[in-house]
């Protein structure tokens, strides 16, 4: 499954209990169609005392998302967006902003 957003994307998020917080794309996972953004959907994993780590508890970590529940925001315009590919100019396609045209990859 090929994903619209990538790692190092400023995203949005569109549903669930992180909507609207914004973050970067710390992981993707094409694979699953899911991605990992950097302080939405925090999970607390409980952790047990070890005789090696004295220290238990929670530990809060990021857990992936569907894809489909984040929206690129455009580092010219500053606005959520879908993406169009637009011809750069040497010739190969890359992700545009559908609002003000500008490129989303560099
Ligand atoms: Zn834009």
């Amino acid at each position: 499954m090929k994903l619209h957003v990538r790692k190092d994307d400023q995203v949005i998020v569109l549903t669930g209990k992180d909507q609207g917080k914004k973050g970067k794309i710390v992981s993707a996972q094409p694979e699953k169609g899911r991605v990992v953004v950097e302080g939405v959907n925090i999970v607390s994993r409980h952790r047990k005392a070890t005789p090696t780590m004295s220290q238990g508890g929670i530990i809060k970590q990021e857990a992936p998302i569907h894809s489909s529940n984040v929206m690129v925001i455009c580092p010219s315009c500053k606005k959520p967006t879908r993406t169009a590919h637009k011809e750069m100019t040497d010739g190969k396609f890359a992700r545009a902003c559908k609002k003000c045209g500008e490129h989303i990859d560099k």
